[in-house]
């Protein structure tokens, strides 16, 4: 018989891919049918052991248009209304006497109004936020019924079919990164796309932002424009002391983004 070369994907990181993937081509996850074979043959190559796949933000590229968040929505189902997203972007306003101020009406998708008031302005810069893909992960430690997994490439998943809505990972969470689904009932959160990242494409927001201020990719790939982006820049990542070794890394960043 003949050998397998790679490790192929495990039963949870295949249903995590399906989950996403099959009903946006209009099937359904179980039983499984002809096009979820097909579908599985496609993915049948990609071997998460070769990978290791971490985000780039360059604060001074984003002029919060708000298109990756929006393109995130419906590139993962993700409920219209305000306060459910994967991804969002904020606005800090740094006053003259070194306040610091942070809006993001509805996520900064529809971008945001030239500000008016009583503020008195030096200056202000757009961060995106989305899950940080921790390496040491407080949604993993607290989930009960181990629904929320670390995947071999290094992205953290939830699987659906074990998840029961009890929210501690939402809890868990220090940077706010998950909601619970108001029709599935389970803790949804940003995947990094995976389910385009199995076939090869990128994150749906890194896709469409317009000024390349996300950057995908692997830190450990000679060939990465992450490589190239966290050798030529001074990074940050969010709340370094929670030591979650958050694998989202942010240029120009100063002192106020947390
Ligand atoms: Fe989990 Fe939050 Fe870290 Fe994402 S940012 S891996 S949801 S703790
Ligand atoms: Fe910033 Fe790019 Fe998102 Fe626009 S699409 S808000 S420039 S990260």
């Amino acid at each position: 018989m003949k050998r397998r070369e790679h490790v192929l994907m495990s039963r949870r990181e295949f249903l995590s891919v399906c989950s996403k993937a099959l009903p946006l081509a209009g099937l359904s996850l179980f039983p499984f049918t002809a096009g979820q074979l097909l579908l599985g043959r496609e993915i049948d190559k990609y071997d998460p052991t070769q990978h290791d796949y971490a985000m780039g933000i360059d604060i001074h590229k984003c002029i919060g248009c708000g298109r990756c968040a929006h393109a995130c929505k419906n590139e993962n189902d993700v409920p219209k209304e305000p306060h459910y997203f994967r991804t969002w972007v904020e606005r800090y306003i740094i006053s003259a006497e070194g306040e610091s101020y942070v809006d993001s009406p509805n996520g900064g998708i529809d971008g945001f109004r030239e500000l008016t008031g009583d503020i008195d302005v030096l200056r202000t810069f757009f961060v995106p936020k989305l899950c940080n893909q921790c390496a040491n992960p407080p949604c993993v430690q607290v989930c009960p019924v181990g629904a929320t997994f670390v995947s071999r490439d290094g992205v953290v998943l939830t699987d659906e079919q074990y998840c029961v809505g009890c929210r501690y990972c939402i809890q868990a969470c220090p940077y706010g990164a998950r909601y619970l689904h108001p029709q599935k009932k389970i803790a949804d959160k940003c995947t990094f796309c995976y389910h385009r990242l199995v076939r090869g494409l990128l994150p749906a927001c890194v896709e469409v932002c317009p000024t390349q201020a996300r950057i995908f990719g692997e830190a450990g790939r000679q060939s990465s424009p992450l490589r190239r982006f966290l050798r030529f820049n001074d990074v940050i990542v969010l709340k370094p002391a929670l030591n979650t070794r958050p694998k989202v890394y942010y240029a120009g960043a100063d002192g106020e983004v947390r």
